[in-house]
């Protein structure tokens, strides 16, 4: 049995999206320190593996359910991870009304759950808020500059409105909501078919086919380790008092899509070259962030450089591929 850590400072802990990729990740760390954690999820893009290492420790209870539909826990919480929405642009396009509502009722509800318990809210917001910038690096005080018709506006537009659900619970004293705007982040346990860059690239590299670039591969991005990024997300749920502003978490390098083709082909042993496709619709140009606050507010900036997180990253997919069973086709 995995011993809770000083149990006076332990805490009740609810993750919504615990079994995604960046959730799954938040859980083990918490329950690793000692919490109570309990991983609400729907496995829309998320899977029972992600977490199936926690679900012999007896302070880890995972729960199916969908957050659109009114959440409740039997026991005090005294915190709220908001990471519940597909997060792949393929996946969160798949079904676009849902992701809206997602991120418009699911946030609602969760918030409701947080002001009957007085349990803290840390809301997972995106870079996205900030649409295709006019300004670079993007700093918090930005608004912004999104397409609210086009295909990404589910999610941009969704993150948009659950942001202003979070500060308008602030603002009138009902929860002490946080919220992260996360930037693009990587690591082990993304999914083989996710859709995104990183493992896009890996996953074709290591099964030696082409890494399909989406238009001209000048567009920019910035990387950040996922073990960074959760170390920020606890830094923000745990800083008193409440910072009252977003907060930009993400790696400042910033990469063209090109260059992370480059970096791959170089990091795995692959014949794979890489092949243009058209653009995707709406495709942010440049992406960095400005993460001034985030060093001033939480002392916290990322660790990892992104030529380290890719090694360990390819190495992860590597086992995790070499393990996928062969098909045998008659
Ligand atoms: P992910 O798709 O791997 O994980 C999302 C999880 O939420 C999945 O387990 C999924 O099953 C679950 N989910 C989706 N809709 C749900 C619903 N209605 N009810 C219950 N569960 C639901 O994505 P991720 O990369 O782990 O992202 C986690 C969060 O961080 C998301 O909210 C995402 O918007 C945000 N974010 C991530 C990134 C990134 O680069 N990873 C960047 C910006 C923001
Ligand atoms: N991209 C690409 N090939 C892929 C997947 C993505 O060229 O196989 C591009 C995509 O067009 C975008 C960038 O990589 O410019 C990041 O895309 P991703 O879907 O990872 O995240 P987001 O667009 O949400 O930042």
């Amino acid at each position: 049995m995995a011993e809770r850590k000083k149990a006076n400072r332990s805490k009740v802990i609810l993750v919504a999206g615990g079994a995604g990729f960046v959730g799954s990740h938040l859980c083990t760390v918490l329950v690793r320190a000692g919490h109570r954690v309990i991983c609400v999820d729907s496995y829309l893009t998320g899977s029972p593996a992600n977490v199936t290492h926690l679900c012999s420790n007896p302070y880890f209870t995972a729960i199916e359910q969908d957050i659109c539909d009114e959440v409740e826990i039997d026991e005090p919480l005294d915190q709220i991870y908001n990471l519940a929405c597909p997060a792949s642009p393929p996946f969160y396009q798949a079904d676009p009304i849902h992701t809206m509502m997602t991120s418009v009722s699911g946030t609602r509800n969760l918030l409701r759950l947080a002001e009957r318990n007085g349990a803290l809210f840390l809301q997972a917001s995106t870079s996205e808020v900030y649409g295709d910038p006019e300004e670079h690096p993007q700093q918090e005080d930005y608004w912004g500059h999104v397409n609210c018709t086009g295909p990404r506006a589910c999610y941009d537009e969704g993150k948009r409105a659950a942001e202003a659900l979070c500060f308008d619970s602030l603002r009138t004293g009902s929860v002490d909501a946080r919220v992260a705007r996360i930037f693009n982040t990587y690591g082990p346990c993304m999914r083989p078919n996710d859709g995104r860059i990183v493992s896009n690239f890996i996953v074709q590299a290591l099964r030696n086919e082409p890494l399909t670039i989406y238009g001209s591969g000048e567009q920019t991005r910035s990387f950040c380790y996922v073990s960074d990024l959760v170390d920020g997300l606890i830094k923000l749920m745990n800083r008193r008092p409440n910072p009252g502003a977003p907060i930009n978490l993400g790696n400042p390098g910033e990469f063209t899509v090109m260059e992370l083709a480059d970096l791959v082909l170089s990091t795995v042993e692959t014949s794979s070259r890489v092949v243009h496709a058209p653009p995707a619709p709406d495709d942010p140009q440049r992406r960095r962030p400005d993460i001034s606050r985030a060093k001033t507010f939480l002392k916290w900036e990322p660790k990892v450089p992104l030529a380290e997180g890719l090694s360990r990253t390819i190495l992860w997919f590597q086992k995790s591929l070499a393990m996928e069973r062969p098909v045998h086709r008659v």
